[in-house]
């Protein structure tokens, strides 16, 4: 981290992106460079006046990806779900729920619930949210909506939200559900309208990818009709089996600046009604971490602890281990970690992702080994 490694060559390397543009939380755009040396002096300054800690000493917020089972079958999914990997070994409902009670003791704050398909765990998912509700954690729920109705949202309504994500990759049902796998864009498109009639903040995850490029404008114009609060977008990242499809799925050069271009207009026009938030590409958003202290874990199916969706590394597996101590050996200076760091030294475009051993949910995590930082 910032205050005790000298990582500003890493941060600040030269890298090859085609997005040149990052979103703040107020929907300001820019420059990546520029927004990486804002945010590096504001933390800096946050350390110097000792706003914010050198670490934290307990997590601040989890994401529990709670089953590898899904409905779908996404051509660009990240964590290859809903396929091979449906049957591997996977906590029980007893796990999760002891470890949303490790979690809510430990005073997290926001949790996010994901999977695989987050509703396959049928009454398991009302009763792990009901423990950390309880400790008064807010979600983000991400979902493909294909088991959403009425009935479900009434039930999950009760809780807070962050926001409430669906995920519809297309305008029209023929691009959906080709990404997808399945048919299933009325549902997602459903869903979308019910969580907007139940009065949750409805956020749409939109991956760009050859065949529904050019129905871009018409993808962030449904999220305004629909009642999204924000369209996330931006192309597919190279993870689990988008790289396994790339040659499909894959976007020249020109075709990521313009999708980057189309957000950026979309964002200009909608601006105060629509927040249209642009990912922002590997190379920089792993750079941007080394800037933070972690508050993060994010936990597996199976149990193996991780601290972000990107970097394909492991620091602990809550069967074997507490979550605190886990924190404790190798969590809390993640980020720092030497290992970490020569990882986020080699991925200098999104395309490295796809030949930068270990490769995302493709090759197995690799276990960091703990570090301990002088303070
Ligand atoms: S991207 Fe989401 S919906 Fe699609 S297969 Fe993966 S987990 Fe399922």
């Amino acid at each position: 981290m910032i205050d005790s490694l000298d990582l500003t060559k890493t941060i600040f390397d030269e890298i090859n992106i085609s997005n040149d543009l990052v979103m703040d939380f107020d929907g300001s755009a820019y420059s990546a460079r520029d927004y990486m040396k804002k945010y590096y002096n504001g933390m800096r300054r946050q350390f110097e006046r000792g706003v914010l800690p050198k670490a934290y000493e307990h997590p601040t917020g989890a994401q529990l990806e709670l089953t590898y089972r899904c409905n779908q079958k996404c051509r660009h999914c990240y964590n290859q779900s809903g396929g091979d990997n449906s049957n591997n070994p996977s906590l029980s409902l007893e796990d999760w729920k002891r470890i949303a009670h490790e979690l809510g003791e430990l005073g997290i704050f926001q949790c996010v619930i994901s999977g695989g398909e987050p509703t396959l765990m049928g009454e398991g998912l009302f009763e792990i949210m009901d423990i950390l509700h309880s400790y008064n954690v807010k979600f983000i729920i991400i979902t493909n909506g294909m088991l959403i109705d009425k009935e479900k949202i009434n039930r999950l309504k009760k809780y807070k939200y962050s926001w409430f994500q669906v995920s519809i990759d297309g305008s029209r049902p023929e691009l959906h559900d080709y990404v997808r796998g399945v048919e299933s864009w009325e549902k997602a498109v459903n869903a979308a309208n019910l969580v907007v009639e139940a009065g949750l903040p409805l956020v749409i995850a939109h991956a760009v990818v050859k065949k529904n490029l050019d129905y871009l404008e018409e993808m962030i114009d449904m999220a305004y009709l629909l009642g999204a609060v924000k369209i996330t977008t931006g192309p597919f990242s190279y993870m689990g089996r988008a790289v396994l499809n790339s040659d499909e799925l894959e976007l020249t050069e020109d075709e990521k600046k313009k999708v980057y271009e189309i957000s950026n207009k979309k964002a200009a026009e909608y601006k105060g009604r629509l927040q249209v938030g642009i990912s922002s590409e590997e190379a920089i958003s792993l750079r941007m971490k080394l800037i933070e202290p972690n508050g993060v874990m994010l936990i597996r199916p199976n149990g193996d602890v991780k601290f972000d969706c990107v970097a394909p590394f492991k620091i602990g597996n809550v069967l074997t281990e507490d979550i605190q101590d886990i924190w404790d050996k190798v969590g809390k200076n993640v980020w720092s970690n030497p290992r970490m760091v020569e990882y986020v030294n080699s991925i200098k475009s999104s395309r490295d992702l796809l030949t930068v051993k270990p490769r995302i949910n493709v090759d197995e995590d690799e276990l960091l080994k703990p570090f301990e930082r002088s303070l």
